[in-house]
């Protein structure tokens, strides 16, 4: 593995199970409405609370390796971007640290 590609690969394998995630949440809880018999909220919270958002966190405040600060922390950042919203350094990139 290149160097700049394991710089980036733990940023990738937070983003990928936050992604996963994501993607998994409407369906398993359509799934827990289907089957289950008492449905309620609290699963659907439970689920979001439990395992998303702290994905999520983890995922966001991932240190950049070019800055140091938290890649996607920063107000109105988008936390599904592609590049740091402090630096600006796009994932992938060689890093440019002066
Ligand atoms: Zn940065």
């Amino acid at each position: 593995m290149s160097d700049v590609k394991s710089v980036w690969a733990g940023y990738r394998k937070r983003r990928r199970e936050f992604q996963i995630t994501l993607v998994a949440y409407i369906p398993l809880i359509i799934l827990t409405m289907a089957f289950a018999k008492d449905f309620s909220v609290g699963i659907f919270v439970g689920y979001g609370l439990l395992i998303v958002l702290p994905l999520g966190i983890r995922h966001i405040f991932f240190s950049c390796p070019n800055c140091g600060k938290s890649i996607h922390f920063k107000a109105f950042a988008n936390f599904l971007g592609r590049a740091c919203s402090h630096c600006g350094i796009r994932i992938g990139e060689p890093l440019n640290r002066k």
